[in-house]
């Protein structure tokens, strides 16, 4: 994978400038939002923590997002962690013993929690007690730990790997959806008044066709479209400025980037368009089977250009007809 895809699939401190702050700012999910309004609003009324929450979908898709909204709107702290920073239990008891009355606690990836840590979460999920064994051998025994109720909010891009006592104990669970070019229209417009660039409504919609569906991948857009426009043109975007400048960053007007393309083309050339197994055609791409199945497939399969069978991945004809290969 080139550097610069990695960076737009990455968190990172860019996101945070322009995160939406409130449940008002955030664009799109309208199901969702509505939902997560009136849960949040019937925990503040209660007084009590919101139920444990998980949110799952694509990476970029807005998950981090709506943990700091969830958290500033019932205005208690927001601690961060992730599923393999989690490495013993002894880390999440010192997470857990210092989170305040209300708190969440926000665990990004946590289908890749160590299940020996999962253990020790569930009675904190259920009883905000913690069960912490001391010492080895003859001489262990067990200490009891009441802790703050608080709230658990996971997210994950792989529902499926989630050990289903866990999944069990969230009481709200919400899926984000791909986003459609016109919402993702308004991010970049949003995002663009933030910093500061001057761009038109079509340049805004033209950004969001071509960002896979995803908020994270149109705000990165932006802003190296932003760079193209400011050397090369006006420093005004519109939709000619933003086709040109995504065409020099190999993104075509479906979206597909080079890895894309280069997936759907080794599973035509290849493999006369499959049905080929994941890990074939992983190494084939010379890519991870994990990068393959969380990044690019899903997009691709809600496009119509790859679809997942039981004896493997296929090309359709769609793709053939995008990459003007025969079939
Ligand atoms: P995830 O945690 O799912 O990987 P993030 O919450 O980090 O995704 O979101 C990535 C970026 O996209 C953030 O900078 C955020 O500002 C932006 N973003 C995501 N969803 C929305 C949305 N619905 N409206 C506006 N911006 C969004």
């Amino acid at each position: 994978m080139q550097m610069d895809d990695d960076a737009c699939r990455m968190p990172s401190c860019v996101d945070d400038t322009v995160r939406p702050p409130s449940l008002d700012e955030f664009i799109g999910q309208e199901e969702l939002r509505a939902n997560l309004h009136v849960y949040l609003q019937a925990a503040r009324a209660r007084g009590q923590a919101m139920d444990h929450t998980l949110f799952y979908g694509n990476p970029g898709l807005g998950k981090t997002t709506l943990s700091q909204i969830m958290a500033s709107e019932l205005g208690v702290n927001l601690v961060s962690t992730s599923g393999p920073v989690l490495e013993r239990s002894g880390d999440l008891a010192a997470i857990l013993t210092n989170l305040g009355r209300h708190d969440i606690l926000f665990v990004d990836e946590i289908h890749r929690m160590p299940p020996a840590v999962e253990e020790v979460l569930y009675p904190a999920l259920e009883d905000f007690k913690l069960d912490l064994v001391i010492g080895q051998g003859p001489g262990a025994r067990t200490v009891k730990i009441e802790l703050e109720p608080f709230t658990l909010v996971g997210a994950t891009t792989r529902i499926g790997l989630l050990s289903s006592p866990l999944r069990d104990r969230f009481g709200c669970i919400f899926r984000l959806e791909f986003y459609s070019p016109e919402e993702l229209a308004r991010i970049v417009a949003r995002t663009a008044r933030i910093l500061r660039v001057d761009l038109t409504p079509d340049g805004a919609l033209e950004i969001g066709r071509r960002s896979r569906g995803t908020p994270r991948i149109a705000n990165r857009l932006l802003r190296r479209v932003r760079d193209f426009a400011s050397v090369k043109g006006n420093g005004a975007v519109d939709t000619e400025q933003a086709a040109e400048a995504l065409c020099r960053m190999d993104v075509d007007e479906s979206g597909l980037d080079q890895m894309d393309r280069k997936l759907l083309t080794v599973l035509i050339e290849h493999f006369g368009g499959g049905p080929v197994g994941v890990k074939t055609l992983a190494v084939a791409c010379s890519e991870e089977v994990r990068t393959i199945e969380d990044i690019y497939e899903p997009y691709l399969i809600q496009c119509g250009f790859l679809k997942r069978t039981s004896r493997g991945r296929m090309a359709t004809a769609r793709a053939y007809r995008h990459l003007n290969l025969l079939a």
